[in-house]
């Protein structure tokens, strides 16, 4: 967060604070009632930016990029997999299609050799946190996001990887990311599409409504590993990747300049 947006939300506060002095003082029912909305609207606006994954109030996120092309970002967290990884490298081959892959640290610690496959073959790694905190993100104290920032980064460059691109776990920001990832010189990304493939049981369910959404210079939310049901596991992704051939999309990787 920046400090203007701590200095506006300070002020909000206490400007509530202050219409509610007068209320008691006045006494004044409507002065109650604004100094209420201010005060707890200040909340809102809080959790609503730390929640919400396209919000970039509290921390900028890239969610598309510039193309005049029929291109999208294809983006798979949560990996690698050592069952799911080799066989998506397969199909993204045979799809002439390139990908990031959103790693945890902690499981890119146990399969190292997978990050040097991906790299190897043309793709990309980002970095997705060491542990992927989803419950106590939001809460972390500073101490804790450098950790888990730092782990996986040691990890990553262990296996030749400086990676420039973090995603936070399912979107969730912290106060202290901002400053946290520019101090790293890394770019926090969320996405246009989410393909719901965590959630899902049926795989073509997901490649429909990824086909629904697409749109040059859309960022794609796949996953891989455990965090996907059996039924939906690397199938989702080939029909996915099928969908985009048929749509006459490709899948690249966007330059830097190019983000949104
Ligand atoms: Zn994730």
């Amino acid at each position: 967060m920046s400090r203007a947006t701590f200095i506006t939300l300070f002020a909000c506060k206490l400007a509530a604070i202050g219409l509610a002095v007068a209320a008691v003082t006045l006494p004044d029912r409507r002065l109650w009632v604004e100094a209420s909305l201010l005060f707890f609207g200040v909340d809102l606006w809080v959790l609503y930016h730390l929640f919400i994954p396209s919000a970039q109030g509290l921390c900028r996120n890239f969610t598309r990029f510039k193309t005049t092309h029929r291109e999208v970002w294809l983006t798979i967290d949560d990996g690698p997999d050592v069952l799911d990884t080799p066989l998506i490298l397969d199909l993204l081959d045979r799809h002439d299609a390139k990908a990031t892959f959103f790693v945890i640290g902690e499981r890119a610690a146990l399969h190292p050799e997978l990050l040097t496959e991906i790299t190897q073959r043309g793709h990309e790694i980002g970095h997705h946190t060491q542990t992927h905190p989803v419950m106590t993100f939001w809460c972390a104290s500073l101490d804790r996001v450098h950790r888990e920032l730092d782990q996986a980064l040691t990890v990553l460059r262990a296996a030749g990887v400086r990676p420039r691109w973090f995603r936070s776990p399912v979107g969730i920001k912290n106060f202290l990311l901002p400053a946290a990832l520019a101090e790293r010189k890394l770019a926090c990304v969320g996405w246009s599409i989410r393909s719901g493939d965590c959630l899902s049981r049926q795989p073509e369910q997901v490649a429909t409504r990824v086909r629904r959404h697409l749109r040059p210079g859309a960022i794609v939310l796949m996953h891989e590993g455990p965090s996907v049901p059996p039924a939906v596991r690397v199938k989702a992704i080939r029909l996915v990747l099928e969908a985009l051939v048929a749509e006459n999309y490709r899948c690249v990787l966007p330059k830097p300049d190019q983000l949104r």
